[in-house]
């Protein structure tokens, strides 16, 4: 049984399907060579073209164009080799056509797939509608000033992709996932950085609910969620708006909403009635985009690869399991990170020790992969140093503390610390007949039957070596001297 949310009348089912847009990642605007980079001074990233002046002719960006060819090859998709500009009208203060350039009718890529993982280690496919390329708009600003508003054309012609989903996702917990994996799909084609909190990614999410086995009933648009956390809590707080609607008798009506996180409820932004009517029609400024079959299928062999086939890679090549795989392969740092510290080694001891100790390290420094102070080939020499015996594994906890605070090697911290694992047999017959020797009377408790001792005189023994026994032949010392 999946999600439900309860009502008076019983059990509601939800329905979602997500809208990102998504900034594309590139040097200049969609149609002018203004600087796509975020921030700057206002106004110092606006060519006339993004100005809108008059006779001013957009021209298309080709790296922008390829940028929607990867991000749909990355989404399984279909590409479309013909599509076409339209002209959105509407009046918008920072919008200074008077329209915004999109593709209506004919998007650059068709349909696809993303596939979400659950909590409980479900897989789901969520369809992928479409995927279109359009610009941007300005930014007006009403907190600059007491009586007057501005406006920053900067991001005016940024080149976005708008990304459609299905209406396949069922849950808070599935649109959370569905939005998470697109963000790291996109990350890894480096085609947006998906930066929710600078805007980069931002979704409009469109939620009904419905009786099991029902048709779908009447949607409400959630605009502009910029955060992963704000998806989840728009579309349960939306639902249960919508099930109290229902359940009093009254209808859904079709309307785009706005979500306010600090009530952690969702508004009323405007309703159908007075929806935009955008006129749309062919943009004649622009031919329509016609792609080179060669041209796509260079840019499909140059294609990285992606999480899912990586994860799948993970689990052959390096023996892990798949849910191990699926966190080392979260972003490309990490699993090139774990590559190196893998490649020719222990690869499941390898991913023990990225996921275990030097994760819980970096979460308590509060710093990430790119400047942590352990570096993946220094970690791979902690574990060639387990492997040649020189420590053993109780040590190599501490030479890793050690690695964290001061950025050495291994073997530096090794040797100033005088930490190689003790392997000559002499010495370690000595601490052994010393514990045997100082602990008379549970050595005749061992022998009257009470096996379990045996980890209590190893443990001395390792103590009295200040941990550095070779652990294997401290053990077989200990049995041999015990009989
Ligand atoms: P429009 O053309 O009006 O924007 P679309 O059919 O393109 O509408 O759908 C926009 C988004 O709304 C898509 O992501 C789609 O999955 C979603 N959607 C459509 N119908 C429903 C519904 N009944 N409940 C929830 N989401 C829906
Ligand atoms: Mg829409």
């Amino acid at each position: 049984m999946g999600y439900s949310l309860e009502g008076a009348t019983g059990a509601w089912e939800v329905v979602v399907g997500l809208e990102v847009h998504a900034q594309v990642i590139s040097e200049s605007k969609l149609f002018s060579g203004a600087s796509a980079t975020y921030g700057g001074a206002p106004n110092a990233h606006v060519s006339f073209v993004d100005a809108g002046f008059p006779g001013m002719l957009p021209v298309i960006n080709r790296e922008c164009v390829a940028q929607a060819v990867r991000t749909g090859l990355g989404l399984k998709a279909k590409i479309n080799h013909w599509s076409r500009f339209d002209r959105k009208n509407y009046f918008y203060a920072d919008l200074p056509n008077g329209y915004q350039i999109s593709q209506f009718a004919h998007p650059v890529v068709g349909t696809g797939v993303v596939e979400i993982e659950l909590a409980d280690g479900t897989l789901k496919e969520i369809g992928i509608t479409r995927l279109h390329l359009e610009q941007d708009a300005g930014k007006s600003m009403h907190d600059q000033h007491p009586s007057k508003s501005v406006i920053d054309l900067n991001r005016a012609g940024v080149a976005l992709m708008e990304i459609v989903s299905e209406p396949d996702i069922r849950s808070p917990e599935e649109a959370g996932a569905y939005v998470r994996k697109l963000r790291q799909i996109l990350r890894y084609l480096g085609t947006c950085d998906g930066n929710m909190e600078e805007g980069s990614m931002r979704a409009d999410v469109n939620v009904s609910v419905r009786k099991a086995g029902e048709e779908f009933r009447t949607r409400c648009e959630i605009k502009n969620v910029n955060s992963v956390r704000f998806v989840m809590h728009a579309v349960e707080a939306e639902a249960r708006r919508q099930i109290e609607v229902w359940e009093s008798g009254r209808t859904v009506v079709q309307e785009t909403r706005l979500y306010d996180p600090a009530r952690g409820e969702t508004r009323s932004m405007r309703s159908k009635e007075d929806a935009h009517d955008y006129r749309y029609f062919p943009e004649p400024d622009l031919l329509p985009l016609v792609l080179d079959e060669a041209w796509v299928k260079a840019l499909a062999e140059k294609l990285p690869e992606l999480p899912d086939e990586k994860r799948k890679r993970f689990c052959v090549q390096y023996g892990i399991s798949f849910y191990d795989a699926g966190v080392l392969v979260v972003d490309q740092v990490t699993a090139d990170f774990y590559e190196t510290v893998a490649k020719g080694r222990d690869a499941k001891l390898a991913a023990n020790w990225v996921m275990g100790d030097f994760f819980a390290a970096l979460n308590r420094m509060g710093t990430t992969i790119d400047t942590s102070p352990v570096t993946a080939a220094n970690l791979g020499a902690l574990l060639d140093l387990i492997a040649d015996a020189t420590i053993n594994g109780k040590i190599a906890k501490e030479v890793f503390e050690a690695m964290v605070e001061t950025g050495q090697a291994p073997d530096v911290i090794v040797e100033e610390k005088g930490l190689r694992q003790v392997t000559d047999t002499g010495a370690i017959e000595a601490a052994v007949a010393a514990v045997i020797a100082a602990n008379a009377d549970k050595v005749a408790e061992y022998k009257g039957g009470k096996e379990k001792l045996f980890g209590f005189f190893v443990g001395q023994v390792m103590k009295a070596m200040a941990r550095k026994g070779n652990p294997a032949i401290v053990n077989e010392e200990v049995k041999r001297q015990l009989q």
